[in-house]
């Protein structure tokens, strides 16, 4: 008998082990496998880009919202940009089947019914004036409606994608904004101007570039309205390389594999202690967005790791 049950403790299985046992079935050596039909094949678990996106910026937050399911409020910059980007699908979906833009009014309409819906659940900054946001971005929109949507012939809109990862059995799922012939294009609103070789570090080219053709490279394209007191657009392009796709799948393949150990390691300390602390899971304090301002889960990093997180100060009396 195992030591955790004399101790008392469930033994747990190993994972491995399960899985090869529900493959092999109760075959002896030499005896073939029966084919399984495609239909009867298990579905491959997924993962989406947004949550591995979530997973590289700071373990710990992955840990709050997508182990122990804990959302937190949008962030004005959120809501802002699902608004711009929600009215800005709205104009190409249905520019894909008139051939033209709608009237800048409607779009300006659908704007301000997704601001409308969003602005409620929104955690605004004692700093942060909700009416200036909104003006601000119908402004950008306007601009971005008159110098951008007009050039653009989208042949797809917010179309989902999935990648077959090599060495683990899961799929990665994610969507692109818009699709034309020739490349693909984020549409974005940022508070200020991008700075020059933004583009190159930024991940979301490569993320995307997966939903395009694997075997070449993919010419991608930052669309941004700058919402400042007088908006701008920057029109940012980046080609993204078949090489750099290849090592992002291959990376793509490790994480997903790290993330299962690390939730493996957590759920063998609860049911070895009764409870997880999420300490397998360790924040990314160099990230430029650690901070109260910029993650919902800086009380609960705080108070569970001790750390001193930038920026409190700001948000006392929201
Ligand atoms: S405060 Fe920083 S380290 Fe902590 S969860 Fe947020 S981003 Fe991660």
């Amino acid at each position: 008998m195992g030591d955790e049950l004399k101790e008392g403790k469930a033994p747990i299985p190993p994972a491995e082990n399960a899985a090869e046992t529900k493959a092999t079935g109760n075959l002896v050596p030499g005896q073939s496998a029966p084919l399984t039909k495609p239909d009867e094949m298990p579905a491959k678990k997924k993962y989406s880009l947004t949550s591995i996106s979530m997973y590289l910026r700071c373990p710990y937050q992955y840990y709050r919202r997508y182990i122990l399911g804990e959302r937190r409020p949008p962030s004005a910059s959120l809501t802002l940009g699902r608004s711009f980007s929600e009215a800005l699908d709205e104009n190409y979906k249905n520019k894909m089947q008139t051939g033209r833009d709608m009237k800048r009014a409607l779009v300006k309409e659908y704007f301000d019914h997704i601001w409308a819906r969003e602005r409620h659940k929104t955690a605004f900054w004692k700093d942060e004036n909700p009416e200036e946001i909104k003006d601000r971005g119908v402004k950008t929109l306007d601009l971005f409606h008159k110098e951008v949507c007009v050039k653009v012939k989208p042949t797809s809109v917010q179309k989902e994608f999935d990648v077959e990862l090599k060495n683990v059995d899961y799929l990665i799922t994610g969507k692109m904004d818009i699709e034309t012939k020739a490349e693909i294009i984020d549409n974005k609103i940022a508070s200020r101007s991008w700075p020059k070789g933004k583009e190159l570090i930024d991940l979301q080219p490569v993320i995307y570039s997966l939903g395009h053709p694997q075997e070449k490279d993919t010419p991608f394209r930052f669309d941004i309205g700058v919402a400042t007191k007088d908006p701008k657009i920057q029109q940012i392009p980046r080609l993204v390389e078949l090489k750099e796709k290849i090592a992002f799948l291959n990376m793509l393949g490790h994480l997903v594999f790290e993330i299962e150990e690390r939730v493996k390691l957590y759920r063998e300390m609860m049911a070895a202690e009764g409870q997880g602390d999420g300490k397998v899971f360790i924040g990314r304090r160099d990230h430029y967005l650690c901070s109260w301002r910029y993650c919902g889960y800086a009380a609960e990093c705080a108070s569970e790791w001790g750390w001193h997180i930038p920026g409190k100060d700001d948000v006392e009396g929201i």
